[in-house]
């Protein structure tokens, strides 16, 4: 355990970029620790990614650097993947509300219902006062060491007022990693005359109707969009590269749905041939791949990059040895129960800036990310998968950072809802979100929640 000092020394000014549910508890945080807080908000509300919006970006592939962005990835019907009573912070849970028409209880509800939490949160906790909307971090970097040598940044923000020119004491990166897509590699697909979208730019499938559409990527995305897109389209097809290569599948309660393997080429006359040996002549191709780390105001003049979605060297996926506690990343990881994360983030952040809490030295923290680094080299897994934390790693990072803190670290009922909800997801994917057996799991977490609840 990190050595502790008992009582907070150091109010720092602090810079917190973005207001979704990672900058709202990381403002509170730092506030409770006694700090000074400005959240940089682009957008008009908070939420983040939870603030749908029927927009998409010009470019349905969002290739072009210089596009117009829209933050949120969220299509029309998205319900929540995880459970809600596990998804929630830990000291306001995100229980069904008494159900007055307004709010959807259902236990995976639909986005609207996750804004609305956020939104109650932001309110009970009076965030929305430390918010600046509509200001655009445009650069955040370390102030020269001739200016200051206090580890100070200087942050620049565009609004209707103008750019802001501000120093802070540190900075807190919120600002998400769903909005910059990545795409599939396809040999051919610069001859194949069909057309292509990313899931960031798909909202609702009216587009697909008697279409063949081709859908590649099979995790939680990839499932909802193919089988929204099934109702209306004549046949869709989805790939995968995580099943076998002979797999020619259709999929139980479908039947204009078929799972395959990886494409092997697109050609020129509009056919795709899947490494199975099927052919489809498909009208449009969907990217459920996934998203890239974008940093694009981070100036940190070479101390922290992204190499293959690497984002680094970070200690513990959160501070830069070399730029540690001035900046500091929450919600890098994924496959996780991302909400209480971001908090006990946030929570070590704040204790850290404060002196109630030590890091170790930065040798120390560089030898840590290294042996890290080393180990998933020689388990070989790529770089990519740095910040995915499968398994129980999740559940062991956020323990180690309550302990840091001296919080309480998750409760058993959480650990068991995730893993119990991940496995459903794979094994009923068309149905888990309104089946389920874990009763007892939902009974013990309105106990605890009850504490909460008064
Ligand atoms: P975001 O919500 O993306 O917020 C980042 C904020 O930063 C935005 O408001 C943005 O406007 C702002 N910003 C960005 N750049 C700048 C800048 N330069 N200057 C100022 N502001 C800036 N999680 C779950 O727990 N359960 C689910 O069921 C679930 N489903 C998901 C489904 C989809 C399709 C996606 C994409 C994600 C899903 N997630 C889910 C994960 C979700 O991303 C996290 O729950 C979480 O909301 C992310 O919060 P964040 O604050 O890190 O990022």
């Amino acid at each position: 355990m990190a050595p502790s000092h008992p009582d907070p020394t150091i109010s720092r000014h602090v810079a917190v970029i973005g207001a979704g549910a990672a900058g709202l508890v990381a403002a509170r945080e730092l506030r409770r620790e006694g700090h000074s807080v400005v959240v940089l908000e682009r957008g008009s509300q908070i939420g983040g990614v939870w603030g749908y919006t029927s927009q998409v970006e010009p470019d349905p592939l969002s290739l072009d650097p210089s596009r117009p962005v829209v933050h949120s990835s969220l299509y029309r019907s998205l319900r929540t993947n995880i459970p809600r009573e596990c998804m929630g912070f830990t000291d306001f849970p995100f229980a069904a509300r008494p159900h007055d028409g307004s709010r959807d209880p259902r236990r995976h509800p639909a986005h609207t219902e996750v804004l609305a939490y956020l939104r109650d949160f932001a309110k009970e906790f009076d965030i929305e006062e430390m918010i600046r909307f509509e200001t655009e971090v445009v650069k955040a970097e370390p102030v020269e060491a001739e200016e200051d040598d206090g580890g100070k940044w200087r942050v620049k923000s565009r609004s209707s007022d103008g750019v802001a020119d501000e120093i802070y004491d540190a900075v807190m990166v919120c600002n998400g990693h769903y909005t910059e897509p990545r795409h599939a590699l396809i040999a051919g697909i610069d001859s194949w005359p069909g057309k292509q979208i990313h899931s960031h730019n798909y909202r609702v499938p009216d587009q697909f109707k008697n279409q063949v559409v081709i859908v590649i990527g099979s995790s939680a995305s990839g499932v909802d969009i193919s089988r929204d897109i099934a109702k209306v389209a004549k046949e869709v097809h989805v790939s995968s590269r995580s099943t076998s290569p002979e797999t020619y599948e259709k999929l139980p309660g479908y039947d204009n749905l078929w799972l395959h393997p990886t494409i092997e080429i697109a050609r020129e006359d509009g056919s795709v041939v899947f490494e199975n040996g099927k052919t489809v002549y498909a009208d449009t191709i969907m990217h459920c791949t996934g998203y890239k780390y974008y940093f694009p105001f981070l100036d940190t003049k070479g101390e922290v990059t992204v190499d293959d979605n690497r984002v680094g060297p970070l200690y513990k996926h959160v501070f830069p040895p070399a730029l540690a506690p001035g900046l500091s990343f929450i919600g890098l990881p994924w496959q996780i129960t991302p909400f209480p994360m971001f908090e006990l983030q946030s929570k070590w952040v704040a204790a850290v800036l404060s002196g109630r809490v030590s890091l170790p030295s930065q040798d120390e923290m560089m030898e840590d990310t290294k042996t890290f680094y080393n180990k998933l080299e020689s388990s070989g897994i790529p770089k990519r998968y740095t910040h995915l934390m499968p398994d129980d790693s999740q559940f062991e990072y956020d323990n180690w950072l309550a302990d840091q803190c001296d919080y309480p670290r998750i409760e058993k009922w959480r650990e068991q809802m995730f893993y119990i909800g991940f496995k459903r997801i794979y094994a009923q994917s068309a149905t888990y979100r309104d089946n389920w057996d874990d009763d007892h799991l939902i009974a013990e977490a309105y106990d605890d929640f009850v504490k909460f609840m008064s």
